[in-house]
């Protein structure tokens, strides 16, 4: 049992054996958000180092990262800015390709989105080999802006994605942790 705010938040992520495909097993936070109680918990859970802290905004990773980011930024009274996979996003974007099992992504977020010196928390649904959080990390440096720490509700810590981001100097925040897939 693993009580957050007295909230059993991992009891309600639903593991799907072999999605997207065989071997792979999916940790599904639909089933948490849809509770009243998860999602205010996971919230609560997630922001709570960062209450009365320096962040300037809160980027969020396409797409469970909104759904959790606009819901932070909200709370601490920040602005949400997002990291969106290649040609989604409107005006002029800066970009980072980065290493999936089979062939290459990219995000990207707007140039002008953040600025020189801006405190930035970063948040996704959940951390598996950090490829993803690892080039979100790289476009929001890039653009000026200072990591403060990133916070997922979910770490598969045997991925190691965690400990990459720890080694960029990046100060992570996570709820509960799966040890196998
Ligand atoms: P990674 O880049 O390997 O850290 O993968 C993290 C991104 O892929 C996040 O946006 C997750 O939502 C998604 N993801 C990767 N592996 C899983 C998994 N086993 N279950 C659910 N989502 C996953």
């Amino acid at each position: 049992m693993d009580l957050r705010n007295g909230f059993d938040i991992k009891r309600y992520i639903r593991a799907v054996p072999d999605y997207p495909k065989p071997g792979i097993q999916f940790y599904d936070v639909t089933t948490l958000f849809a509770n009243m109680h998860g999602f205010r918990a996971c919230i609560d859970e997630l922001i709570w180092p960062f209450l009365g802290g320096s962040i300037d905004y809160v980027v969020g990773i396409e797409a469970r990262g909104f759904i959790l980011g606009g819901a932070v930024a909200h709370e601490l009274g920040k602005g949400f800015v997002p990291i969106r996979k290649k040609g989604k996003l409107p005006a002029k974007v800066i970009g980072k390709d980065y290493e999936l099992e089979y062939g290459i992504d990219t995000i990207e977020i707007h140039a002008d989105a953040i600025s020189n010196g801006d405190r930035i928390l970063l948040i996704d649904d959940l951390i598996a080999t950090g490829g993803t959080a690892n080039a979100a990390i790289d476009l929001i440096r890039q653009s000026g802006g200072e990591v403060a720490a990133a916070a997922f509700v979910v770490d598969l810590p045997f991925l190691g994605g965690a400990a990459k981001l720890k080694n960029k100097g990046v100060k992570v925040h996570t709820l509960v942790q799966f040890d196998s897939e």
